[in-house]
């Protein structure tokens, strides 16, 4: 099969760069190739459903920019494609006052990157949200949620509507040859000829820019983001979205309350290592990723950096007290009995060589190939604008 642009993943990345691709550049024929039998198998089926306003972002770095353009993308492809989704607002709550510092210096960030966002009295969260305990807070009204798994069913069905486009599932790319006239790519399924390539394979994505001859500039480590989901009695506990002031030395947000699409409150993601990249049970492991994680000198020099984080994270994920004692901080009234295990999600975590978390979006192009390496959170919001950057880049090549 014979394509001008190949996309390897079916996650909502991949499909976003095939819907503006499509619409940008009509006369490319393009292939989605995808290992799993539906889309938004991994990441973006697993996560939060949250569109993030923006607030947290460095002013001026490829999150910052991306989340904002992009939510504003996907707001307007919601309405138009008749997807359910709910600007909800989101509070988040300095529980002691150790933490307004902090807090304070997230509301002025969203100012940088033009995000409504004010703060707050105790009083009005409890008229926002009556169970959240907190001495202050940041109400951010343009924050909402939308099931993403649905957005990329709609995403995958514009583009293979259109004639020379397909989206192939089942069919894992497992090689990269450069031929004199484009990319021969071999996959589980036989090969597919292209002109150009671009590689969204999320979880395994740095393997996939190896298997197209370049290095990624930092190792994908597979973090684990377990969920409780609230007893139908407790739903009352959250009206929308209630976050706690997060750590700025992690990427991750900490364990907060997100009223989903479907009228779910979910409680969670903690953030602990995941013993395979795909590994999502208490007891999945994959010992090549393992193995792979675990020498890897950066992931090392970050476990030496970070171990008390880590092993108080690993400690709640195996006691559902300790778990419940963190939500408590937020809303004092949850207990163990209003919470039900749901299924996790695994984070793709970029870490460079020295330790470190890679906080932006990291998008690298060869000639042929643009691979993007790290996109963590906010890239399910963020999505249609990453897409929109690749095809331009692609677009200097054509
Ligand atoms: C627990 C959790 C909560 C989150 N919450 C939010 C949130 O509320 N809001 C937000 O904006 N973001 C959130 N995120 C982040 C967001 O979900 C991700 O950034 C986004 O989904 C990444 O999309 P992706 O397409 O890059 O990756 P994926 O969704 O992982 O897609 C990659 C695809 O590539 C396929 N693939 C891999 N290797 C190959 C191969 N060799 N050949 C063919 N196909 C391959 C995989 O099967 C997969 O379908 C969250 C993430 C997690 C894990």
């Amino acid at each position: 099969m014979k394509s001008d642009v190949c996309i390897a993943g079916g996650g909502i990345v991949g499909l976003s760069t095939a819907y503006r691709l499509a619409k940008k550049h009509p006369d490319k024929n393009i292939v989605v190739l995808e290992k799993e039998s539906r889309v938004a198998v991994h990441q973006t089926g697993h996560n939060s459903g949250v569109l993030h306003s923006g607030i947290y972002y460095k002013p001026n770095s490829l999150k910052a920019i991306n989340c904002r353009q992009g939510k504003k993308a996907m707001e307007r492809f919601c309405e138009k494609e008749g997807i359910d989704h709910d600007i909800c607002g989101k509070v988040i709550v300095a529980i002691e006052e150790d933490e307004v510092g902090r807090m304070e210096n997230i509301q002025a960030r969203g100012e940088a990157n033009g995000v409504k966002c004010e703060l707050i009295s105790k009083e009005r969260l409890a008229e926002l949200e009556p169970h959240a305990a907190g001495v202050s807070a940041i109400h951010v009204p343009e924050a909402g949620i939308v099931n993403y798994r649905q957005v990329c069913e709609r995403l995958a069905q514009i583009v293979a509507e259109r004639e020379g486009n397909q989206i192939v599932y089942e069919t894992e790319v497992t090689k990269i040859r450069e031929v004199s006239q484009g990319l021969v790519v071999e996959t589980t399924k036989g090969e597919f000829e292209t002109s150009f390539m671009v590689n969204c394979c999320g979880l395994h994505s740095d393997r996939v820019t190896a298997l197209g001859g370049e290095r990624a500039p930092a190792k994908i480590i597979p973090f684990k983001g377990e969920y409780y989901e609230l007893e139908p009695a407790a739903k009352r506990l959250c009206r929308n979205l209630i976050y706690p002031v997060p750590d700025p030395q992690f990427p991750f947000l900490g364990v907060h309350f997100t009223r989903m699409i479907n009228g779910d409150v979910e409680c969670g993601p903690n953030a602990v290592l995941a013993f395979g990249r795909e590994a999502y049970g208490k007891l999945d492991f994959n010992l090549r990723d393992l193995f792979d994680s675990l020498s890897y000198p950066g992931f090392i020099r970050m476990a030496c950096k970070h171990w008390k984080m880590g092993l108080g994270e690993m400690w709640r994920s195996y006691n559902k007290k300790a778990f419940v004692k963190a939500l408590q901080r937020l809303v004092p009234e949850i207990c163990v009995a209003d919470l039900i295990p749901a299924p996790a999600g695994i984070r793709a975590q970029a870490v460079t060589p020295d330790g470190g978390l890679a906080d932006d979006f990291l998008i690298e192009n060869s000639n042929r190939i643009v691979n993007v390496c790290n996109a963590p959170s906010p890239a399910a919001t963020a999505s249609l604008n990453i897409g929109k950057t690749v095809v331009e880049r692609l677009a200097e090549r054509f």
